[in-house]
């Protein structure tokens, strides 16, 4: 399929009178990691392509489980069994064919996440365990380049943009012990769409030029519909040389 000019694509316009066409370029030439396709990745991935993003990496390790299916909404029944990843690529083709599509299904470590990631614009975190969100978290800084973690569990979930050299890292405000739970994280489909969305609309505010609040610890309770942020000091970072 040919590509008409980002900024003329009939598929983008009802979001350039908010991003301009300037805004719907910059979408167009960036370049997004998106780890873990699970709930979250289901969401931010589609909302990627559908924007327009002009490079999508997807990462995942995980073959689709049938109690995936309740938020995991790029699978469906027939993908029972299948690895994620290149389902992932195939849905996401389809939405947007002037997305380009890189995948990789196994499990990304320090070995070999320069090989996976390589130079991205952005990563997306939306992993479900923080022993490879850390694993992300130093492939960030060591590299320079900005992260968008999100993580979820019940009605409530968390927000936190780092970037190198400028905020606190993620390792500064991880939990001391990765909680590991019999039967997975208890989740309602809906309520990590509330988080993914958010998500997916930060990257989207930050490759256009527009995000103003990285740094920012942003608390959602999906529950009572509220949200609340908490500005994190750049020198609680004990890891950086800020
Ligand atoms: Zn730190």
């Amino acid at each position: 399929m040919k590509c008409p000019p980002p900024a003329k694509d009939p598929r983008y316009a009802r979001q350039i009178p908010i991003i301009g066409e300037e805004g719907q370029e910059k979408l167009s030439k960036s370049k997004v990691a998106i780890v873990g396709l699970g709930g979250l990745g289901s969401i931010t991935s589609q909302y990627l392509a559908a924007a327009g993003v002009g490079e999508l990496i997807i990462i995942d390790s995980d073959v689709v489980e049938d109690n995936n299916l309740n938020r995991q909404l790029l699978y469906d029944t027939p993908s029972i069994g299948l690895p994620k990843a290149p389902i992932a690529a195939r849905r996401l083709k389809s939405l947007n064919p002037c997305t380009e599509i890189k995948w990789y299904q196994g499990k990304l470590t320090e070995e070999n996440i320069d090989e996976v990631i390589g130079e991205v614009d952005l990563i997306l975190d939306c992993l479900d365990n923080w022993e490879t969100r850390l694993v992300l978290d130093d492939y960030s800084w060591r590299k320079g380049i900005p992260l968008l973690h999100a993580a979820v569990e019940q009605f409530y979930g968390q927000i936190y943009f780092s970037i190198p050299g400028k905020t606190a890292c993620l390792r500064c405000i991880a939990p001391r012990q990765d909680t590991k739970r019999e039967g997975g994280i208890p989740v309602i489909g809906a309520g990590v769409g509330v988080i993914a969305s958010l998500q997916a609309l930060i990257a989207i505010q930050y490759l256009v030029g527009v995000y103003k609040e990285p740094g920012t610890l942003i608390l959602v309770d999906s529950k009572r519909g509220s949200i609340d942020k908490i500005r994190i000091d750049p020198s609680a970072c004990r890891c950086s040389t800020l």
